[in-house]
């Protein structure tokens, strides 16, 4: 057995084997403290300058090597030489070397903490939030103090395991794909950066791993299963057989199932349905193609606002709304408004003071709040609309009032760009998301008022079971075929359908092989889910029957229990797919 087994989010499939490397960045409690003698503070202090100095041009020399689909993303590193120039924290840390004799390291952790009190006071949420990149800034300086020896991304040369407490902007361009073979980082959920990264990479990556730090040290030989979402310390060797085979079992697989994800998603009885991809990243696009995804069903649009500190213009958001409308042609592209607040924070506006911000200020309360900063997203989004393969949808709307008032801005955005001789699409299909249960109960009315319907189980989940989707006590609770669940994905599909709008899927649900059937049963129109997933998916539906789905729903209806749905799905997908199982990875609990 190995020695401990840790447990996490698999936010990107597959297997690795290796060896462990710690991106050690930002722990100045693991440096020691010391008093440096009189005669030796003027060395201490070069030493200081020279870090800084070094980190400087390290920052400068990755600043010219960021891809140009990553340039939006790294501006951040802008952000960060800017603080280096600064003579404040290097003279404040200067100061403290020579007046309190200590060491640069600590010296500078006390000029950190000096900065974070007054930020702390201040009363601009945005202002207050840049402590963050001091920090990121000020690791950066430390691992050079400490040496700088085996702690950077650059400094690996052979191909490991990255593990890190996180994975910045900066971190990110560093990354040389071919030295890292997976990650597993100790924060991230399935939306956050590292996560895309790694399904954007296409290696096996676990985000969440609470313990992290604490179990494993560098140079340990670990086992990364993506599949599962668990890390393997210290293997035996029954272990680490049994995972190279299956590693090899699972390419074998995956190369069988691209080859044919270029094929429609229709059953064996010839129906049906689209399976589009979920995207964040312009890059994603070329892996959305390879997986054989049909279209873009969900752009989470607010990426492109995160990690930076001045807001995209509107010239900006047109050409990327533009360049993803003519990469994914003649395929359709929903481009979702901002997405906002809760877990996701623009650095301009910074985390808002709320006790619950799940059920804040989030994605069109905050817009319709920040009326500036909506205008200029819905007039590119209006003026890309010439691309006549570009659709516009709205999140978490609660109700008809609501929906009502964002169609008038609209409305007023449209007028403002006619006034201005300004082209867009007055045709350009509009939808809603259905995420909350509000919006759920109340589809028969909302479906009168737009063009299609995409259900967000992520949100609808966590608003209908009352389960934080960030909090891993309640993860058990959360389940998708909780029969309240299931209801409600059966009346908004049938809402839609009655008034002769499309209804579509987008949550991670839309992936997860054991629901697809189910979801197939209702006959929901479009399913989309992050690329990697996509040839799976439509492998699932080309081995399944109509008839067999609308039977497998009608059980699953009458069942009573989240656990008696559970068994219901997985004894289906056992009779389709014996041998295909350990394969799949899926959002269902055991045991709940
Ligand atoms: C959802 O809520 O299901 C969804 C697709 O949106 P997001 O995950 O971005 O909240
Ligand atoms: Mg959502």
């Amino acid at each position: 057995m190995a020695e401990t087994i840790l447990q996490g989010i698999p936010v990107s499939t597959g297997i690795s084997v290796g060896r462990a490397f710690f991106l050690n960045r930002g722990h100045i409690h693991n440096m020691p403290r010391q008093t440096i003698p009189v005669e030796e503070l003027d060395k201490e202090v070069s030493r200081l300058e020279q870090a800084f100095q070094r980190a400087l041009e390290e920052l400068e020399r990755i600043q010219t090597r960021v891809p140009s689909e990553l340039m939006e993303h790294a501006r951040i590193i802008d952000s960060h030489i800017m603080m280096l120039q600064d003579p404040k924290l290097l003279e404040s840390t200067k100061d403290y070397i020579r007046r309190m004799q200590l060491n640069a390291e600590w010296a500078l952790e006390k000029s950190v903490e000096d900065i974070e009190s007054v930020f702390r006071t201040l009363e601009d949420a945005y202002i207050r939030e840049r402590i963050q990149d001091v920090r990121v800034v000020a690791g950066r300086v430390q691992q050079h103090l400490w040496g700088g020896t085996n702690s950077g991304i650059k400094s690996i040369h052979s191909r490991v395991i990255l593990l890190a407490h996180d994975l910045s902007p900066a971190d990110i361009v560093e990354l040389e794909v071919g030295k890292i073979m997976a990650f597993a980082t100790v924060t991230g959920g399935k939306t956050s950066h590292s996560g895309i990264l790694a399904r954007a990479l296409q290696i096996p990556a676990i985000v969440g791993v609470a313990e992290l730090e604490d179990f494993i040290q560098d140079g340990q030989l670990i086992i990364i299963d993506g599949l599962q979402g668990r890390i393997y310390v210290e293997p035996d060797e029954e272990e680490l057989s049994e995972f190279t085979d299956l590693k090899y079992q699972f390419e074998d697989y995956q190369a069988r199932i691209i080859r044919s994800s270029h094929l429609p998603a229709e059953t064996i009885d010839g129906y049906q349905v689209k399976v589009f991809a979920n995207i964040e990243l312009l890059e994603e696009i070329s892996s959305v193609l390879g997986n054989g995804g049909e279209g873009i069903g969900l752009y989470r649009t607010e990426y492109s606002y995160l990690n930076r500190i001045n807001m995209p213009d509107e010239e900006q958001l047109l050409d990327e709304y533009r360049d993803l409308a003519s990469m994914i042609h003649p395929g359709k592209m929903v481009i979702r408004t901002l997405d906002v607040g809760a877990d996701k924070f623009i650095s301009h506006f910074g985390p808002l003071d709320e006790a619950n911000p799940a059920l804040g200020l989030r994605a069109i309360r905050f817009c319709l709040h920040h009326q500036d900063l909506f205008r200029v997203q819905l007039r590119a989004i209006l003026r890309a609309s010439v691309h006549e393969n570009i659709s516009l949808m709205f999140p978490m709307i609660s109700g008809l009032g609501e929906l009502l008032r964002v169609k008038a801005f609209m409305g007023s955005v449209q007028a403002e760009l006619k006034k201005q001789g300004l082209k867009y699409n007055p045709k350009m299909p509009v939808g809603i998301m259905i995420e909350l249960p509000s919006a759920m109960l109340t589809a028969d009315i909302l479906a009168g008022e737009v063009d299609f319907f995409s259900i967000g189980t992520n949100d609808l989940i966590q608003y209908s079971l009352g389960i934080d989707r960030t909090n891993s006590h309640v993860s058990y609770l959360y389940q998708p075929l909780h029969p309240a669940l299931v209801r409600m994905i059966k009346y908004v599909v049938d809402a839609g359908h009655r008034a002769g709008i499309e209804v579509s899927l987008c949550g991670e649900m839309a992936a997860d092989p054991y629901c697809i059937p189910v979801l197939m049963g209702m006959q929901v129109d479009c399913l989309s889910m992050n690329p990697q997933a996509i040839p799976v998916t439509k492998h699932i539906i080309r081995q399944a029957s109509m008839e067999d789905c609308k039977d497998l729903l009608k059980q699953v209806l009458a069942s009573r229990t989240v656990s008696r749905n559970n068994k219901l799905v997985k004894d289906s997908i056992f009779r389709q797919h014996p041998h295909e199982l350990m394969f799949y990875s899926s959002l269902l609990d055991e045991g709940y």
